[in-house]
């Protein structure tokens, strides 16, 4: 006896090879049968004109300051998502320990859902609380060096001494064995930025050690590209890590075209037998804190050390004067725009919920400056609190991207209660399968399904996930291709797509005719099953 039957669809199977018509049969939570399958079932669901395929993994997710408090992954899960990789950009909400936890929640408040009560330390007992709370998608998350980095020294803009080294090595190792699946980094964020080349390689060996990989936001996405990419191979090499790099893009106008240069490296390093791929989402602009405009040196000391500089009118017009001056990528288009292509995407304090939506140029109108002296304002008046989608990339960079074959599908989002998402958080797969494989036909289907589902699996070392095959967990989509479509806009991010009518996660149903069931079915993953 069956737990579910999916009759007559056409499974793409996730491994790359041609569609075929087939049913699918479910039991204890494992794909047990695909091809003809007559045996009674509990549950049959007719997928006549449907592709049936493994769950989407959404390799770059920065859910792990929601889950905890808020674990539904709605906008995911809608979208046929059932794993989401957490801990990205070098920010993990674990380890963590308590005198230096004020520094860095006031940090990374911009992506915390409100009431999550931080009720953990160590890496493993994140995971635990996770599990014990109940999550509605599997998670599996990277330990960030950012917050390592910020747990043993600050926000201090400086080398790491020895004995901090060890020490974040100690911390590294420790994580892993609780069960991360690697390291990742934010070279462009404080205090990730503040470290240098051979600090990310002594972590990522540590990494390496334990069968982990090293996902990175690289040290410039503009203007440093090609270096930082560099860079990035260079840690990989060094350390023997795969590495993946994260959310690939050239940004800035005057950087645009420099994605082919870009995966020419990637080719190149895995000529030489480098593990080295990386992953993208389907829309030209990106999110972040609007802290990422400031200079370096501005946030030592995190957001308390940048409140007091804000304050000192000379060190303010210092900063002024820097992002004035173009000092990097965001700069540079905010002052040749005054500020046109970035939108205010969540504010903290009430008055300025008013500026959600707003493009720069519009909140600076408003307030009769210049778009540098807003975003300083704001920032203030904000305590630093503050998200920015900025339209910094063109369409031939993404779609290289895209079809590149070591690129994966990503949605680096967020989806907090409050402010606006990127619509990323909401349609990202089905975007994928509808504009780029459907309309522009850009790739095939399988492949596409591919870059979704085996790939990151492959990459993350999940055994018995990403395929439709015997054996494997159940976590599958089962789709319209005709229909599918996101629905989400930068107006109306929060949107569910089109064409998406089943989701299964651990053979439970989590989306039935195309309806959110509120179950949380999800598994906390751990590298090493043995510590769970
Ligand atoms: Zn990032």
């Amino acid at each position: 006896m069956l737990d579910v039957i999916i009759k007559g669809g056409t499974v793409v199977d996730g491994s790359g090879s041609e569609p075929f018509a087939a049913d699918v049969g479910i039991r204890d939570g494992k794909v047990v049968s695909v091809g003809r399958v007559d045996d009674p079932s509990e549950v049959s669901i007719e997928a006549d004109g449907s592709i049936v395929s493994p769950g989407f993994i959404d390799t770059h997710s920065h859910s792990d300051f929601v889950l905890p408090a808020n674990p539904w992954s709605e906008g995911k899960v809608m979208q046929g998502v059932t794993t989401e990789v957490v801990g990205n950009c070098g920010m993990s909400a674990a380890p963590v320990k308590p005198e230096r936890l004020g520094l860095f929640k006031s940090y990374v408040a911009f992506l915390c859902e409100e009431g999550l009560r931080w009720d953990w330390e160590g890496f493993g007992e994140y995971l635990d609380r996770l599990q014990e709370r109940g999550t509605a998608v599997n998670v599996a998350a990277l330990v960030g060096h950012n917050t390592v980095r910020t747990m043993v020294m600050g926000f201090e803009e400086r080398e790491a001494s020895t004995e901090e080294l060890e020490e974040m090595k100690a911390l590294v190792s420790r994580c892993m064995e609780e069960g991360a699946f690697g390291l990742s980094s934010g070279l462009i964020y404080a205090p990730g930025i503040y470290a240098s080349t051979s600090e990310i390689v002594e972590l990522c060996k540590v990494v390496s050690a334990r069968g982990g990989i090293y996902s990175t936001h690289v040290r410039g996405e503009g203007e440093k590209l090609i270096d930082s990419i560099a860079e990035a191979i260079r840690i990989g090499k060094e350390a023997q890590v795969p590495v993946q790099v994260s959310h690939l893009k050239a940004s800035g106008r005057s950087n645009w075209g420099k994605v082919s240069g870009a995966l020419k490296m990637v080719d190149e390093a895995n000529g030489v037998g480098l593990d080295v791929t990386f992953d993208a989402y389907p829309y030209t602009a990106g999110m972040t804190t609007m802290t990422a405009f400031l200079p370096h040196w501005a946030l030592e000391g995190g957001v308390e050390g940048l409140m007091g500089r804000l304050k000192d009118p000379r060190v303010r017009g210092k900063m002024a004067s820097e992002i004035r001056g173009g000092f990097q990528d965001l700069a540079k288009d905010l002052v040749s725009d005054g500020g046109r292509s970035v939108t205010i995407a969540q504010c903290k304090t009430e008055r300025n919920k008013k500026l959600e939506g707003m493009t720069l140029f519009e909140a600076s109108k408003l307030r009769g400056k210049d778009a540098v002296e807003a975003v300083l304002e704001i920032l203030e008046e904000e305590e630093a609190e503050v998200s920015i989608i900025s339209f910094s990339m063109c369409e031939e960079d993404v779609k290289a991207a895209l079809v590149h074959p070591r690129g994966m599908v990503g949605t680096d989002s967020i989806d907090l209660s409050r402010g606006r998402p990127h619509p990323r958080a909401y349609g990202t797969y089905p975007r994928m399968l509808a504009r780029y494989v459907r309309e522009e036909k850009l790739l095939s289907l399988q492949d596409a399904v591919r870059k979704m589902t085996s790939m990151p699996a492959r990459k993350l070392g999940l055994k018995d996930r990403g395929l439709l095959r015997p054996g494997y967990c159940a976590d599958l989509v089962v789709f319209r291709m005709d229909e599918v479509e996101d629905s989400a806009s930068f107006d109306d991010p929060r949107k569910f797509p089109r064409g998406i009518e089943y989701v299964f996660v651990n053979g439970n149903i989590a989306v039935e005719r195309g309806k959110f069931l509120r179950k949380l079915h999800g598994k906390i993953l751990r590298k090493f099953p043995s510590a769970s």
